[in-house]
């Protein structure tokens, strides 16, 4: 049996039930581990031991007590640093909000209180959510606990890193263009973006709001089920949360059993795709086959506008958003402003980092009288034709297979060029404008033992489908009980 730290949700939601385990000592473990590890991942802004081990015994108490409890009661999960905890810091790895501590809970976290979980600590991340490495961190980058010279993906690295450390039993992410799906892949561990509208986005601090979700990080399909079952459902304070009825993930995997129908996009297949990444999403589309599904070759033939697209919509929602970090209501208030005018000015340029910088000109930009219809308008144009392509596919197939990320992970320090950094999404970023659920799961490694991840694409609201084809693959395969050497 392996060490606590890298056990299950459901495995160590069985030891505790059992009284095997307390969740004092499963705490403690994951304390220590994370102590020892993150000098060399820095996964983490920010973890708060007294809190957490007061979590644990509070979960410990209510057990002794015989009350009724779930698989997430005393269980450490880490949240990104874009999702409000009260009373605790919440940076968005930002300069802006290094000094920012949360007055209330976002929904998820009050959901996941409710739900009994031990929060630990608040990940890494690109500086507001923007980049695909975790260099965009005010804190410093998180490293790759496969390999401390490679970058964990982003932007939710920290969150993708702690799990794959053994730092945290489960994490959340956010994903806007794939912040969840690749680092997953580049970490060697689940990630789900659930459909757009599914998890309450209240107390996630927006980057682009028509395209945010929040979702789980985990070691295994039905982990990521179990928190998806704590997180889903309509919040009224999000109002584009949706009302829609919510099963048991988890009770549904054992009853959905295929054979389905999987598309393979060709569009996804082509120039840039790394031949050991290639390779291994061949080798899990055979797997299908061989259990009995139907491979079908399908189209979508906007593909090619997709980065375009959703680097024009991100930016503009951007420039929108941050435009409330103005050095007066909170965050990073600039010491050296002559009059009002030059404080928004001088906060605004001591606070955000380059890129950040980079999308507020650019959304700006494209969002201007003379601009909004040549780029904005038309934008949102082609996103909806992005959506229909998809929709399109699904008349034919119950889910699409894909490549999560072109290449596997690269060197810290490797990308210094905004372009080539954005193509690292190209597979991610279609099913945010089509607001789609999609899973990335570890499917191999390459020669030079790094993690990939093969992502499945699901139809809107359909996760219990998903989730499904998803644990078809990874009962059929070792790759998820796999850990790093750290
Ligand atoms: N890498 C993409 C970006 O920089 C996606 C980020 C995300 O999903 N938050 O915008």
């Amino acid at each position: 049996m392996s060490a606590l730290h890298f056990q299950t949700i459901a495995a160590l939601a069985d030891q505790l039930a059992e009284k095997k385990l307390s969740a004092k000592e499963l705490t403690q473990a994951v304390l220590a581990r994370t102590k020892a590890t993150e000098p060399r991942v820095h996964a983490f802004n920010f973890f708060d031991e007294a809190d957490a081990l007061f979590g644990a015994v509070a979960s410990d108490t209510r057990r002794a007590a015989g009350l009724a409890l779930g698989p997430l009661d005393g269980i450490p999960l880490g949240l990104k640093d874009v999702i409000a905890v009260k009373d605790q810091p919440l940076t968005a790895s930002s300069k802006m909000l290094a000094n920012f501590v949360s007055p209330y809970d976002a929904t998820v976290t009050t959901k996941l209180k409710a739900a009994g979980a031990v929060l630990h600590g608040r990940l890494n991340c690109d500086e507001f959510a923007m980049g695909s490495s975790t260099e965009n961190s005010a804190t410093g980058p998180t490293a790759n606990p496969w390999d401390l010279a490679r970058v964990p993906g982003g932007s939710s690295g920290g969150s993708a890193a702690a799990l794959a450390a053994g730092s945290a039993i489960a994490t959340l992410g956010s994903d806007t263009g794939g912040s969840i799906r690749q680092p997953a892949a580049f970490c060697g561990v689940v990630g789900l973006k659930p459909t757009y509208g599914l998890v309450s986005r209240f107390g996630l601090i927006a980057y682009a709001s028509s395209l945010d979700q929040i979702g789980p990080f985990a070691r295994t399909v039905e982990d990521a089920a179990i928190v998806l079952n704590a997180i889903a459902g309509h919040d009224e304070r999000d109002s584009t949360s949706f009302r829609t009825a919510i099963p048991d993930y988890r009770a549904e995997l054992a009853k959905r059993r295929g054979p389905w129908k999987l598309g393979i996009p060709r569009e996804y297949f082509g120039e840039g795709l790394d031949p050991e990444i290639g390779a291994a999403v061949e080798r899990a589309v055979a797997f299908y086959q061989s259990q009995g599904c139907e491979i079908r070759e399908v189209s979508l033939p906007h593909t090619q506008y997709c980065l375009d697209t959703y680097y024009i919509i991100a930016t503009a929602e951007a420039s929108s958003n941050l435009a409330r970090y103005d050095g007066i209501r909170y965050g990073h208030r600039s010491k050296n402003a002559k009059d009002v005018v030059d404080l928004y000015f001088q906060s605004r340029a001591e606070g955000f980092g380059a890129e950040v910088k980079r999308r507020i000109i650019l959304g700006t930009y494209v969002l201007s009288s003379g601009y909004y219809d040549a780029f904005y308008l038309r934008a949102q144009k082609v996103r909806t034709l992005i959506r229909q392509d998809f929709l399109n596919a699904y008349k034919e197939v119950d889910a699409l297979i894909t490549p999560t990320s072109p290449i596997p992970a690269f060197k810290l320090g490797e990308k210094s060029d905004p372009l080539a950094m954005y193509l690292c999404d190209i597979y991610t970023i279609g099913v945010n404008l089509a607001g789609l659920p999609a899973i990335s799961v570890p499917c191999g490694f390459t020669k030079s033992q790094l993690p990939i991840g093969v992502q499945l694409i699901g139809q809107p609201f359909q996760e219990a489908n998903l989730l499904a084809i998803a644990q078809a693959y990874e009962r059929g395969h070792e790759w998820s009980t796999k850990n790093p050497n750290l």
